[in-house]
């Protein structure tokens, strides 16, 4: 039995390595293990793949999926394995392919305000290169320094900027897609606005690679802002920091980003990245607003007001542009700080709608004291989007057990607040045994049918979502 494993996992690596040649595979199995985590933390190493495959062209995709069709072989497409989901997990083995080379920008068009991307292209460098433009592409995921286009489609990943400009969902206009059995089909057009028949396009976008495995993407731009003002405004109640948000939008301000971070997150990244935040405050909103520099100004004054209105207790300014980033990076490094509590950090991602983000955010703080969990939380709090970052032991079998007890009763919190259980990280295998509790059943039958009919041999990502 294990000579014919072998025998068929050579054969693998062989028919690999014939369509990208030697250099572009690896099969030994300390490489394979690094390919068995992503960002969720979780390993097991009884679940590697055969094969880590890098792929450079379409034709390469195709004649990769060919062969896992002929063989019903499981192939999971990587990015940069950034995601907090366990979305690219080879929990049934097979092949990974990982599209780091595939990496170009192919046009940028500023007539047409879009671009066309390969899959590995680093978000953080699309930003740079169409912004030479004057151009913008909004969706960022916090660390666009790593995560690629092709993982951020994958999962319609969102970021501190969704609340004005949407998340990657909004921008996707095209998608070239290698399906299931090596078939290559184009989703959309070039054009902004396309009712031609069904959105395809969107089917794909958060399809975490269950569906097809994406190619190239064409993707929407928009004009650069002029200019942005940042702010970091301090409160003692989760009260006054909601309804600061709601105040600020009803005063028709939309800012570029809202987001908030709790009395555990400031704390936690003042102790490993000082950078002179309150930590005796309850909660500090992050506030950014972009546009024409003549309109800033005003809108910054009367945001001031509206947190003194609001029993602010501190708000710290950016009067430069050095001041400006000290903010943000206090904001950026709240993962990396809470990772530095114990072995482990791991993220969750519920979402309600704005009118429940006090009691969402007390019932966590509650939860995660009942499970003794040192729990720092962040989150887009514009979206009523939160993120609980949780440092813990995952080798302590006590905190896993108060870990799982935890995550169970945050869903049902989520859902009891008319929640849902990922607004931008995605289901993967972390989350896909509650599922069924979120979705309407005829919805939930649809979508497996769906599943179905794109992967009648289940190879695509199995394990994921359902
Ligand atoms: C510190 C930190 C902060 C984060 N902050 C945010 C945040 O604010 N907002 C947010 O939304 N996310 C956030 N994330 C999660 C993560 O960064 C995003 O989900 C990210 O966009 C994933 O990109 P990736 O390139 O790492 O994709 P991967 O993790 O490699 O893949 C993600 C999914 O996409 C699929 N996929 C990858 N490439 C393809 C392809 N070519 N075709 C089809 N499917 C494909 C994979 O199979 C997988 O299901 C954060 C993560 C970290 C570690």
């Amino acid at each position: 039995m294990l000579n014919t494993l072998i025998k068929l996992t050579n054969n693998t690596i062989r028919t690999m390595e014939n369509i990208v040649g030697k250099d572009n595979v690896l099969s030994a199995y300390e490489e394979l293990l690094t390919y068995s985590t992503d960002s969720t933390n979780i390993t097991n190493p009884d679940e590697i793949a055969e094969v880590v495959v890098f792929v450079e062209n379409v034709q390469q995709v195709s004649k990769i999926m060919k062969y896992a069709y002929s063989k019903s072989k499981p192939v999971i497409a990587r990015a940069a394995g950034t995601n907090l989901c366990g979305a690219c997990l080879p929990k049934k083995g097979g092949i990974i392919i990982d599209f780091a080379k595939m990496n170009k920008i192919l046009e940028i068009s500023k007539d047409n305000l879009i671009c066309k991307v390969e899959p590995g292209v680093v978000i953080e460098d699309l930003q740079k290169e169409v912004g030479k433009l004057d151009l913008f592409y909004p969706p960022d995921p916090s660390n666009l320094k790593a995560s690629m286009i092709g993982g951020s489609i994958g999962l319609s990943s969102g970021g501190p900027h969704t609340f004005k400009y949407g998340a990657t969902k909004d921008f996707v206009i095209d998608l070239e897609v290698v399906l299931s059995d090596g078939t290559i089909m184009h989703t959309g057009s070039s054009c902004s606005k396309d009712v031609t028949g069904y959105n395809m396009t969107q089917l794909f976008v958060g399809s975490e690679g269950t569906l097809g495995i994406i190619t190239q993407a064409t993707i929407r731009l928009i004009p650069k802002p002029e200019a942005k003002r940042v702010m970091l405004a301090y409160f003692d109640t989760l009260e006054d920091t909601s309804k600061t948000v709601n105040d600020i939008i009803s005063n028709l301000i939309t800012p570029s980003v809202i987001d908030l971070m709790d009395n555990n997150t400031l704390k936690t990244i003042e102790s490993f990245y000082p950078c002179n935040l309150k930590t005796d405050k309850t909660a500090a909103l992050l506030i950014e607003i972009d546009g024409f520099k003549e309109i800033l100004d005003s809108q910054y004054n009367k945001i001031i007001e509206i947190c003194n209105r609001n029993n602010s207790s501190y708000i710290q300014t950016a009067s430069t542009k050095e001041e400006e980033a000290r903010i943000w990076i206090s904001r950026r490094s709240s993962f990396g700080a809470t990772a530095k509590l114990a072995p482990n950090v791991l993220t969750e991602d519920v979402v309600v709608p704005r009118e429940n983000i006090v009691p969402l955010v007390k019932g966590i703080w509650e939860i995660c004291k009942k499970y003794e969990l040192k729990t720092c939380i962040m989150g887009h709090i514009g979206d009523g989007n939160i993120h609980p970052n949780i440092a813990l032991d995952l080798r302590n079998p006590v905190e896993r057990y108060n870990f799982d007890r935890a995550k169970t009763e945050l869903f049902e919190l989520a859902l009891s607040l008319n929640g849902r259980l990922s607004g931008e990280h995605g289901i993967g295998c972390e989350k896909s045994e509650f599922i069924s509790k979120a979705l309407d059943p005829n919805n939930l039958e649809y979508m497996k049918k769906i599943k179905k009919l794109f992967d009648p041999k289940n190879i695509l990502n199995p394990g994921k979502i359902f």
